[in-house]
């Protein structure tokens, strides 16, 4: 383990949504001074001068707007999103390390195009907004870059804003920094760490210990959800994946900064809530094992739909969807990336354990149709192992990412093929409204829908959807049901 900057290989929540921005002042220069060189015509003269598309969408998240770019230049794709607010500081910072990250990728084709020829690239970063009870947005940027197949690496940084007052709050003024409590956090850090360290790529003691040792450095990238406080090491050089904890507040409330402890009563419902889901799971699963007797029954002229969620799991919206589909009794499908499974492998775990059907999404979301053999085979069956290792059972079927596949990714595994023929565009318009607006119109029965339980507003449509489903005669299959 070297203490360099992140470099990591895997992993991209994208999948057609991706962006970024540019507009720095640090990069022009240097710009300008390989621009002199024109011997090499490859080297871009300006990270802005890419054609690109650029979308924006208000999110879910008052305040805050999502910026979406995507490349025109075949030869430098990318697919970037990041999010934008009313605070012009916090705005900058952003768009300034998109841009920083937006020039390296640009750097490293060109340094590449020295020596080789023909070959393909990725770019994409993504993020996730989370929010703590007392308002402050966190967001997770995760950037995925990958040259000629090879030089896959993976970074995260978080932002923070308080959209009121435009305060972007560092680690030290979130947590306690006295000597004792940082050394009570890193325990807390190292012991929940070591009790995630399940997966192929176990961290050693000695690496858990260097990671969460007493050190405010240590903790600079993290993100206050509702539930809890998430700390991401990037901090160490691996071509695996980052090692992340989710720490309840319950664990950590007493070494937070006073603005960001919850009130004992907030801790206490926060404790109920979750001991109420627990609870609403057990008898779930009695009436579950009641019924399965009569499940087999078929429902004369009920027509069938399957509901599928791909690019998930997330540790927010996969939870709420799976609270929806209980409602309805209902069971779906997740396609599940991966390298979100070794992040998230509680949510997988729980996803499994709702009885839904789990699908295989591949490892980074590449389009498989451009890729060699030998990453279409690591990119369905490490992902199929992971998912299997987390959850105890296999995927039933593989959707290709994009729906792009050939000959050869189909000879790369046994698994069925899974497309769908109902597109929600959830992705793109980010409206939970519009969610059951683009259902009504294409539904049909042994309709196939594609939806993502990485955005909130799926997860705020969902209902609506189902209910709107449900009135319509529709039953709720997974989509295996459905595969001839
Ligand atoms: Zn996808």
């Amino acid at each position: 383990m070297k203490n360099i900057k992140n470099r990591f290989p895997f992993f991209d929540f994208l999948l057609t949504i991706l962006t970024i921005i540019l507009l720095g002042t640090g990069a022009y220069l240097i710009f300008l001074y390989t621009g002199d060189s024109s011997a090499n015509s490859s080297i871009p003269k300006d990270v802005d001068d890419i054609a690109s598309t650029i979308d924006e969408v208000d999110s879910n998240f008052t305040g805050i707007k999502i910026i979406t770019e995507i490349s025109n230049d075949p030869n430098t794709p990318f697919a970037i999103q990041y999010p934008q607010s009313k605070h012009i500081a916090f705005n900058d910072k952003v768009k300034k390390y998109i841009k920083r990250l937006k020039y390296d990728y640009l750097m490293n084709i060109a340094d590449y195009e020295q020596d080789h020829k023909n070959f393909t690239s990725e770019f994409n970063i993504s993020f996730e907004t989370f929010q703590h009870p007392n308002g402050l947005y966190s967001f997770v940027v995760v950037n995925h870059e990958s040259i000629d197949e090879q030089n896959g690496k993976t970074n995260i940084r978080t932002f923070h804003l308080n959209p009121e007052t435009g305060d972007m709050p560092t680690i030290a003024e979130v947590v306690k920094t006295e000597e004792e409590p940082l050394k009570i956090l890193s325990n807390v850090a190292a012991s929940f760490l070591a009790e995630n360290n399940t997966t192929d790529h176990a961290l050693s003691d000695e690496e858990i210990s260097l990671l969460t040792a007493s050190n405010l450095e240590n903790f600079n990238e993290f993100a206050f959800t509702n539930e809890m406080l998430i700390l991401y090491f990037t901090q160490i050089e691996t071509d695996e994946v980052i090692p992340i904890v989710s720490i309840p507040y319950s664990d950590v409330n007493h070494l937070l900064a006073l603005d960001f402890q919850l009130s004992r009563n907030d801790l206490v419902k926060k404790e109920n809530e979750s001991s109420e889901q627990q609870n609403n799971k057990d008898t779930n699963e009695k009436e579950k094992s009641d019924s399965d007797e009569n499940d087999e029954k078929e429902i004369p002229n009920a027509k069938r739909v399957a509901l599928t969620f791909d690019d998930g799991p997330d540790p927010a919206v996969t939870m709420r969807i799976l609270e929806t589909l209980e409602k309805y009794d209902a069971k779906a499908t997740f396609f599940m990336l991966g390298s979100r499974v070794e992040f998230y492998p509680e949510i997988a775990k729980n996803v499994q354990e709702a009885g839904h059907e789990l699908g295989n999404h591949s490892w980074t979301h590449p389009d498989l149709s451009k890729a060699s053999t030998e990453k279409i085979f690591n990119e369905i069956n490490r992902t199929s192992s992971i998912i299997e290792e987390v959850t105890g059972e296999k995927p039933y079927s593989f959707r290709p990412p994009y729906g792009a596949f050939n000959d050869v990714v189909m000879q790369q595994t046994d698994l069925p093929v899974a497309l769908w023929d109902v597109d929600t565009l959830d992705w793109k318009h980010r409206n939970g409204q519009q969610l059951l607006a683009s259902i009504k119109n294409h539904v049909k029965d042994g309709s196939i829908i594609l939806m993502h339980d990485i955005h909130p507003s799926t997860a705020d449509g969902l209902d609506a959807a189902m209910a709107y489903l449900q009135e319509n005669g529709f039953i709720f299959v997974p989509v295996s049901d459905l595969l001839e």
